[in-house]
């Protein structure tokens, strides 16, 4: 029998070619795509209030009466409204509907519905915008939680879930569950069905919680078989043994001593690299711990026995930092190093490449620093030995399986500035050794952290010019790029309604302009992540070279990018932020001689009003310095969903390339140690690991995660 999963979704009826496409759009092609393509949020229609109770500004239900035909007016070129009113017991409210002529017919005088949406409110006059109208019949109860989708053009939240009703019908039939029974009992999940229909057909919140905690504990339960089963396959992959691993000559060069820390990760990565199988290693300390000097040793090892190394970092900045870094080291040693970057001409890389390919030694680059450009056709090492990845979150598995490809056989080594809790790491990187580098080279200062509201603005504007007055620059980081104006306000402006407040999100792009304006004579400049890869380069090469003192961004700041002039960070609103984020960002900062400074800028203009969590958020970066504890207590605060979510860096999607659909909201530290120990539990059990829907439903998420890297 064909698994329901795999039915496509067209064979659903009423989903024709159009559908199709629509759905292709959101990813969703099979039966089984569709039943895990959950709601992002709930409306609650079932917080039916009266008129008289709108507090105007939370949506609620109406049930109402149509009082008066509905009237079609032209307002300005291409937009129309129809306009009717409609009452309860308490009052009476205009129904407005824009640009949505249909309407017009489904609004009988005398007709009962119940009308959701904002009632806005002045004083006694009322007034819904575009409300979900349901018709009600006398007695009849409205479900009353509403799945909200991610939609896409051509599909509306109530066909979504008109094909979700017969794909329900369809798993209700026949869809094994992918967690042994045993393991679901143990640990009091409810079932498959059940979790599916809940999510999609919610009667009250608390099943849909129940659902939720489920499906989140199956996520994390399949992606933990999944690394743990691949860990069996990766283990013993061939490789050079490397044994030349006399450091002293390299080690004498630099002008400091090793840290313990570090001393320990190179004596690991001897280790590795002397075996005859390739070494799986993960470099992870807080940026400025030194991981850098540990990728140079590596590649001094894989040189001197005689094979080349390749070091690839995110962008070409960072690929010029580390050349320029560590060529001067190499070549010391008489190693061969060369960068290779997009921004080379042919002529340029055609040379690279040759010495890379080259067959007589003596001619053969041996160290090469770059970035992608590594990974471009065309591209052959003749020994290769040992790939290093930079920061390597930023890179896919797919596009790490291509440059291990490139260089079968090939010690690896990745570096990442992300620290994550020790349970964390022992579970996500289940297939890889991971080194900690958890304390910082001697003498590193301390960049002493504020936190402050928006009362502060002025002392904030006046700190800002004596840093920059004293020869060192500033980085400002806020959450968003623009602030949207949709059409719905513009004319509700013009029909002489209240607007709607905006929250004070602190829009980059006006941040960026008004603070230009502020401080008159500074240069300040901006960067956002929808920037081209390389006018975002350009600016940032702009700001390294100090020809810029204001450096205003969205959290797009590349990871690694060294600065030392840089001696401010302010991150506004702050507490949107979480601790994770806050530390990697203040750790952009502090890096050279000058005295830093973070200054944690809330939304609010009062203490109170930022909340407790929030605060308690910011205090903890006044307290703590060290990345690990950090990571720590924000598995702690939030639970493991940060360390799943792209904004943080996604530090996760570094181990298998997995993206969750739930995990990444997960709040519940306990879960995921769970989740894995049953994983640990099934891979070791032959039995339980034979169960029927497993294999299938882990093959399902680690393809899916192949090939959406691809795609990228
Ligand atoms: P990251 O871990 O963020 O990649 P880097 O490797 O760039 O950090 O190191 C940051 C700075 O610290 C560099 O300037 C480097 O020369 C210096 N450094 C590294 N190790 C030591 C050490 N043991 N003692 C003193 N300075 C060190
Ligand atoms: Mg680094």
């Amino acid at each position: 029998m064909q698994d329901v999963r795999d039915i496509p979704i067209k064979a659903l009826r009423g989903v024709g070619p159009a559908k199709e496409a629509a759905y292709a759009r959101l990813g969703i092609f099979t039966v089984g795509d569709l039943l895990y393509h959950f709601p992002r949020a709930y409306e609650n229609r079932g917080n039916v209030k009266r008129l008289c109770e709108s507090d105007g500004q939370n949506k609620m239900s109406v049930i109402m009466t149509v009082g008066t035909q509905p009237r079609r007016a032209m307002i300005r070129r291409g937009m129309t409204l129809v306009k009717f009113r409609a009452y309860d017991d308490s009052s009476d409210c205009e129904v407005v509907y824009i640009n949505q002529d249909y309407v017009q017919s489904m609004f009988p005088v005398g007709g009962l519905f119940r009308f959701y949406g904002k009632v806005e409110r002045d004083k006694n006059r009322y007034r819904m915008t575009s409300p979900v109208a349901e018709p009600v019949t006398e007695g009849q109860v409205l479900p009353p939680l509403h799945p909200v989708y991610p939609l896409t053009e051509g599909l509306s939240s109530k066909q979504i879930g008109q094909h979700m009703e017969m794909a329900l019908a369809l798993a209700a039939q026949g869809l094994e569950d992918p967690i042994p029974e045993q393991i679901r009992v143990r640990e009091g999940l409810c079932t498959l069905s059940f979790a599916l229909r809940a999510m999609h057909k919610p009667t009250d919140l608390a099943s849909v919680e129940i659902a939720k905690h489920r499906l989140m504990f199956e996520e994390l339960f399949l992606f933990g078989v999944g690394l743990r089963s691949a860990k069996h396959t990766t283990e013993q992959i061939p490789a050079p043994a490397c044994t030349q691993n006399d450091l002293s000559a390299f080690l004498s060069l630099l002008p400091y001593e090793l840290t313990e820390a570090q001393r320990r990760t190179v004596e690991q990565i001897k280790a590795d690299m002397a075996k005859p199988y390739a070494m799986t290693r993960m470099v992870v300390g807080d940026v400025g711990c030194g991981k850098t000097v540990c990728a140079a040793a590596a590649a001094v090892i894989a040189v001197q026995s005689g094979r080349q190394a390749a070091i690839m970092v995110p962008t070409e900045i960072l690929a010029r930092q580390h050349y320029a870094d560590l060529a001067p080291y190499f070549e010391s040693l008489g190693i061969r190093c060369s960068l290779l970057i997009g921004a080379m001409t042919a002529a340029q890389k055609k040379k690279v490449h040759a010495a890379m390919a080259a067959e007589d030694e003596s001619a053969r680059v041996q160290v090469v620093i770059g970035t992608q450009a590594l990974l471009s056709e065309g591209v052959e090492f003749a020994a290769p030995g040992l790939v290093i990845t930079d920061e390597q979150h930023r890179f896919g598995v797919a596009q790490r399986a291509k440059l291990s490809d490139k260089n079968a056989h090939a010690h690896l080594l990745c570096m990442s500035a992300t620290p994550i809790p020790r349970s964390l790491a022992l579970v996500m990187y289940g297939d890889l050794a991971v080194s900690r580098i958890d304390t910082m080279p001697p003498g590193r200062q301390r960049v002493d952290t504020f936190a402050v509201n928006q009362s502060y603005r002025a002392r904030l504007d006046a700190f800002i010019r004596k840093n920059v007055d004293e020869g060192g620059q500033v980085y400002v980081v806020c959450p968003a790029v623009e602030e949207q104006e949709d059409e719905e306000d513009l004319l509700l402006e013009e029909i002489g309604m209240a607007k709607e407040s905006k929250p004070p999100l602190q829009a980059a792009v006006q941040y960026a302009q008004q603070l230009a304006e502020r401080l008159e004579g500074y240069s300040v400049a901006f960067v956002h992540g929808k920037m081209k890869p390389k006018e975002k380069d350009e600016v940032m090469n702009r700001f390294a070279s100090g020809e810029i003192d204001i450096l205003v961004s969205t959290t797009v700041i590349e990871v690694g990018v060294n600065v030392p002039n840089a001696c401010l960070m302010i991150v506004e609103n702050a507490e949107r932020f979480g601790l994770s984020q806050l530390h990697q960002l203040r750790g952009r900062v502090g890096r050279g001689k000058r005295k830093s400074y973070c200054v944690l800028v809330a939304g609010a203009m009062t203490d109170r009003e930022i909340g407790e969590v929030a605060q308690r958020r910011l205090q903890t970066m006044k307290s703590t310095y060290d990345g690990f504890t950090i990571a720590e207590q924000d598995l702690a605060q939030r639970g493991p969903g940060d360390f799943f979510a792209k904004s943080s860096g996604g530090a996760i999607r570094q181990s298998g390339g997995v993206e969750f659909r739930l995990a990444s909201g997960c709040s519940d530290g306990d879960l995921l140690t769970r989740a894995f120990s049953a994983a640990d539990e099934v891979v070791a059990d032959e039995q339980l690991l034979a169960h029927p829907a497993l294999a299938d439903a882990v093959g399902r998420m680690f393809a899916d995660a192949a090939n959406h890297d691809m795609m990228n």
